[in-house]
């Protein structure tokens, strides 16, 4: 079921999960920590965006796959 290559693909709908303290991005939700609205993909965090529970940054984190 994955793809071939193992690069990592991001839609605005992926949630990604901190490899650190398993802290889980969720768009739908948003972050309120940051004050990152509902609906905001990963992608389009703002760049000072880091993990709200360990600040972790955010190439600490990986996509989850839903099945
Ligand atoms: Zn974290």
């Amino acid at each position: 079921m994955n793809p071939p290559q193992a690069s990592t693909r991001i839609d605005a709908a992926t949630r990604l999960e901190c490899r650190i303290c398993w802290h889980v991005y969720d768009p739908a939700l948003g972050d309120e920590v940051e004050q990152i609205p509902p609906g905001t993909p990963f992608l389009d965090l703002p760049a000072h965006w880091r993990c709200p529970q360990c600040d972790a940054e955010q190439d600490k984190f990986l996509p989850l796959t839903d099945r």
